[in-house]
């Protein structure tokens, strides 16, 4: 699903920074990876470039099958659209939209009528056990239940692959077991996951721990495969 061979990336602004030195990866359907390193390691950079959200300078990278490189920016945001489902740490819903409307949000930028969008977005939310929860704003809602909002969302353009960067960041442990549940279930289903944590209960339960360090890759461990 995911191939990426040689990649290298350098910021300008400022004095020169190279990122990433050469990365090579790859992902198959259906796998759910985790990708560790300390802060500062490149790991949100190759997140980016996975997700079409910014470019690289030298290498491949293809994504089930197309090359992804010098795309004009509407390609990009097209590809994305309909290829990738992303899930951030800090959630980032529409403070002022209820849980239905976040969870609808992709498929108004497909066109897709308002009420067709909102009966979808309430079976994502059934899917993810707040169905009782769609009138209710962001900031009614805990942390774990935010979450989950999000990965409805997510996953409501139907994408071929979720990236998800520190998606427990901000849960505790309790959350963070049952959001990484979640998310399992979600793979066992045949999507493709990459997930960057900090946390070693995270990157266990995938089923391959992806180590960066000075922007490349360190080891390549098997994971537990399970919560
Ligand atoms: P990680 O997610 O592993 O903490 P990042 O990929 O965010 O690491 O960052 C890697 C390095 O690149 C850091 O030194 C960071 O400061 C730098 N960096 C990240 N994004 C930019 C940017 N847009 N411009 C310049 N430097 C950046
Ligand atoms: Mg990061």
């Amino acid at each position: 699903m995911i191939h990426l061979e040689g990649i290298n990336k350098t910021y300008f602004n400022g004095a020169p920074l190279h990122v990433l030195k050469g990365i090579d990866l790859d992902i198959e359907k259906g796998e759910m990876v985790s990708i560790m390193g300390a802060s500062g390691s490149g790991k949100s950079t190759l997140l980016n470039i996975l997700g079409i959200l910014d470019t690289y300078d030298t290498g491949t990278y293809t994504l089930n099958g197309q090359l992804i490189r010098n795309l004009s920016e509407t390609r990009a945001a097209e590809l994305r659209n309909r290829m990738i489902g992303f899930i951030f740490q800090s959630f980032n819903l529409i403070s002022f939209k209820n849980a239905m409307e976040n969870v609808a949000l992709p498929l108004y930028y497909q066109g897709i009528n308002r009420k067709k969008r909102n009966a979808m977005a309430m079976e994502y939310l059934d899917m993810v056990g707040l169905k009782d929860w769609a009138e209710h704003m962001p900031s009614e809602m805990s942390g774990g239940q935010k979450q989950r909002v999000a990965i409805a969302r997510a996953l409501i353009a139907k994408p071929q692959v979720i990236l998800a960067d520190e998606p427990t960041g901000a849960l505790d442990s309790k959350t963070t077991v049952e959001v990484m549940e979640l998310l399992r279930n979600v793979n066992e289903e045949g999507m493709t996951m990459v997930i960057v944590t900090h946390e070693q209960s995270v990157a266990d339960a995938t089923d391959r721990i992806i180590r960066v360090k000075d922007g490349l890759i360190e080891t390549i461990e098997k994971g537990r495969g399970h919560v």
